[in-house]
């Protein structure tokens, strides 16, 4: 008998806001063994889909914590399978999602979309309000070194069936691609991921570093040069990109304080010279602020197609979550 609870938080998250966990998948289950894991390699390899809970016990842990969250007055904005593994490994994930839309409260789903070339796998997933496919390459040798899939896994089936969720799907899709110093980092692999994400027609795609300590301790992120150039490569397809460089300040929310706005603003989007100088205009400051956090080693400036851009400067390993 599983007596703890299967829902946690809620938590704040940079893409949905105050967030309800659904732990779905016991630690740690999965059908990848990505070299960055936070949680550890995959002991448990596997490709069935099975009914790890019982979905009433899932739904009800769930409403347990909207209520006591309710009282305590705090907002949940989404309700979010994030579990220790593949969330769509519980075979129950569709039936789950449906019950707990009753709740009124939007359903998002983060999956290494490695079983959306099943259509049963498609079918829950359209459930959902909100889901993030991860897309960390599409050379098939370069996937096997980052995410290490089951054996019996092909990268071009995987991708199929991404294409296919994507066509059907009318909740907003989201991808994320983890960039990996010497591995999925070349400018030739980013215009491959990058012309695979645009032919999905996300509603963002997240590019995100490790910045918690990762399973393998040789993984590295990128430079910062290579982070904003993923980024200019994005941009140039006119896919809505972001960085997810672990930050978690107040993105994007007006502090009222020049230098909190700079970092928030640039974890996220790095900012060109002549963008900053707006920026500056607009909050009555001026240039020195921007030294001073270059200074202090907390922006970085780098280089591309002969502009200048400014970047947080990259957090190295911070606690596990
Ligand atoms: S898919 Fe997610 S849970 Fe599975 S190994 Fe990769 S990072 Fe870990």
């Amino acid at each position: 008998m599983f007596k703890e609870s299967l829902a946690y938080g809620p938590v704040p998250s940079r893409r949905l806001g105050q967030s309800l966990g659904i732990n779905n998948i016991p630690p740690k289950v999965c059908t990848y063994s990505c070299v960055y894991c936070q949680i550890g390699k995959t002991p448990n390899m596997q490709t069935n889909r099975e009914a790890f809970y019982k979905p009433e016990k899932i739904v009800n842990d769930v409403q347990r914590k909207i209520r006591e969250a309710k009282k305590r007055g705090e907002r949940i904005d989404y309700l979010a399978f994030v579990p220790d593994g593949e969330p769509t490994l519980d075979v129950n994930i569709g039936e789950e999602i449906q019950h707990l839309k009753d709740s009124g409260i939007k359903i998002a789903v983060i999956t290494n979309a490695s079983l959306l070339n099943r259509r049963e796998v498609r079918d829950d997933l359209k459930k959902a309000d909100w889901v993030s496919v991860k897309i960390d390459a599409i050379s098939h040798e370069i996937w096997k070194r980052i995410n290490r899939p089951h054996k019996t896994f092909k990268l071009y089936k995987i991708l199929e069936g991404v294409l296919e969720f994507s066509k059907n799907f009318t909740g907003e899709l989201n991808t994320e691609s983890m960039l990996i110093h010497n591995l999925n980092d070349s400018e030739e692999e980013i215009e491959k991921i990058s012309d695979f994400i645009k032919s999905i027609d996300p509603n963002k795609s997240y590019l995100s570093i490790p910045t918690r300590p990762p399973t393998e301790t040789w993984v590295k992120s990128p430079s910062e040069e290579m982070i904003n150039k993923a980024y200019q490569i994005f941009k140039e397809r006119n896919i809505p990109v972001e960085h997810l460089i672990g930050y978690e300040g107040n993105a994007f929310a007006f502090t009222g304080d020049v230098e909190e706005d700079l970092l928030s603003i640039t974890a996220v989007h790095p900012m060109r010279s002549d963008g900053v100088e707006e920026y500056l205009r607009k909050a009555a400051s001026n240039w020195k602020v921007v030294e001073k956090l270059v200074e202090k080693n907390k922006l970085k400036e780098v280089k591309y197609k002969d502009k200048t851009f400014y970047l947080r400067k990259i957090q190295t390993a911070s606690p596990s979550p």
